[in-house]
């Protein structure tokens, strides 16, 4: 069986035609993940007798002669820092080293009613806190297209899962472009909804404001799939809204940024992009040059909002709550456990943005920063609206560059940071965006010096439809 094919679709239509079982695959799934994923380092945790139970239901179902839902059977791999009841979730932290979560999400509580199989919890940068996975506590995983070069991150571990066949699919989340950026390092697919479209309640939050869980797949339709059985409004958590299956629009017209195409761009990189204009133009779309002034400071704009939120949301690792005991031990007062908790628990980037974002929350200081950076976020959501009252779509590339080499940004925090800078504007704005797999004319892959390339389609709020769509169109022409 060739894993590697494997779409949701595909599993789907073959189980119905009984060419395999739901439990076959998973096993498959578990025997090429053990000679596999010691090479990639794409997992965590994997939770085998729990996703032969969930197989196991798929097949009794369709023995039964019951209809089968899209997702039934279907292995896939969740970022780990989505809580799934009675099992680990770490979000690649020291911190929570052996915490066990004490409920689903609400996306796993929808997952696991449309019947799906978790295989297990991928790798991130702790806390989604990076943009390569070296910032997790156990593990740098591995990019399946060349091994010495990182997977992008945080949700690395996802993106290198599904592009090396070890999940037909993934759910990641995306704050500054975490789902996106390793998406395109990877050569997958990555969905980041509209902020609200999909229930936050069980992710471990990083920066309340901007976060948001999505799909990581092999296809524009395996995304929409995993999007659909996601979204929705949820009691649990305030910000969610129902926006319904708002249709795709008919006569798009695609918005190409001036501001997107700047220096530092890295030669392939335009040169894919430039193709898959090319491309999508024979399909007839229809292009426009645009402007979104404010974009430069956007990076500025969310170093302040983002590590402000995650200082906040941070606190809670007390130590007492989430006790790591061992570390507790010798303590003897309260500021004892606070400072062996927090300074043994987190890495230098937590650190790092703790400290950033409760310095900029200071008094004194909240004006000119805080403050400050709220208001620029207003401009460059602005500026997204009225870039919208031209166009429907919005092209770009996703990142700078093609995926870089391990370590080589480890040691200048800016370097790494700035490889978001296409999709942290997005995230500011709250707008749906996906990143998908640049493709060459003969249908193979685009390979930007060896590795994979991809460009990114934003859209309006909630119309995640028209991105998926024009995804799936592109992904069309390569059909054969
Ligand atoms: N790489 C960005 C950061 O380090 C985005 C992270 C994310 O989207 N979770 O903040």
């Amino acid at each position: 069986m060739d894993l590697n094919n494997l779409t949701i679709r595909k599993f789907h239509d073959g189980l119905l035609k009984k060419e395999f079982s739901a439990v076959e695959v998973a096993e498959s799934f578990f025997d090429f993940i053990k000679t596999k994923d010691p090479e990639i380092k794409a997992y965590l945790s994997l939770e085998k007798d729990e996703a032969i139970n969930q197989a196991k239901k798929a097949d009794t179902a369709l023995t039964k002669g019951q209809e089968l839902g899209i997702l039934a059977g279907v292995p896939l791999a969740i970022k780990d820092n989505i809580l799934i009841e009675g099992q680990l979730c770490t979000a690649a932290s020291k911190i929570l080293e052996n915490y066990r979560a004490a409920y689903d999400a609400t996306v796993i509580k929808k997952l696991k009613s449309a019947n799906a199989v978790i295989l297990g919890k991928t790798n991130l940068d702790e806390f989604a806190m990076g943009s390569s996975t070296e910032n997790s506590a156990f593990q740098t995983t591995r990019n399946p297209a060349d091994l010495e070069r990182v997977p992008g991150g945080s949700s690395g571990g996802s993106a290198a899962a599904v592009a090396a066949g070890m999940a037909i699919a993934a759910l990641g989340s995306d704050t500054g472009g975490s789902i996106r950026q390793p998406a395109n390092f990877c050569g997958v697919v990555g969905l980041k909804p509209t902020y609200g479209a999909v229930s936050r309640y069980g992710l471990i939050a990083m920066a309340s404001s901007l976060d948001q869980i999505g799909p990581i797949a092999k296809t524009a339709e395996d995304a929409e799939i995993l999007f659909d059985a996601i979204a929705g409004k949820d009691p649990m958590d305030s910000t969610s809204v129902d926006s319904g299956k708002i249709q795709d629009s008919k006569n798009i017209t695609i918005g190409i940024p001036d501001e997107y195409f700047i220096e530092g761009l890295a030669k392939e990189t335009a040169m894919a992009i430039d193709e898959v204009i090319k491309n999508l133009k024979s399909l007839g779309f229809k292009f426009k040059k645009i402007s979104l002034p404010h974009t430069e400071y956007a990076l500025s704009c969310y170093y302040i909002i983002m590590p402000a939120e995650a200082s906040a949301n941070l606190a809670r690792y007390d130590g007492i709550r989430y006790a790591r005991i061992k570390e507790t031990a010798g303590a003897k007062n309260l500021k004892e456990i606070y400072f062996s908790q927090r300074s043994g628990g987190f890495g230098k980037e937590v650190k790092r943005r703790i400290i950033l974002g409760t310095f900029v929350l200071s008094s004194g200081y909240y004006d000119s920063y805080y403050l400050k950076a709220q208001k620029v976020r207003t401009l460059i959501k602005e500026d997204f609206n009225k870039a919208f009252e031209e166009v429907d779509v919005i092209l770009t590339p996703v990142s700078p560059t093609p995926a870089f080499k391990i370590g080589e940004k480890t040691d200048n925090p800016l370097e790494m940071y700035l490889s978001d800078i296409f999709t942290i504007p997005v995230n500011l704005a709250g707008l749906p965006a996906i990143s998908i797999p640049v493709k060459e004319n003969n249908g193979h892959a685009h390979r930007q010096a060896g590795l994979p390339a991809g460009f990114q389609l934003i859209g309006k709020h909630f119309r995640e439809m028209d991105i998926l769509k024009i995804g799936q169109t592109y992904e069309k022409m390569f059909d054969n």
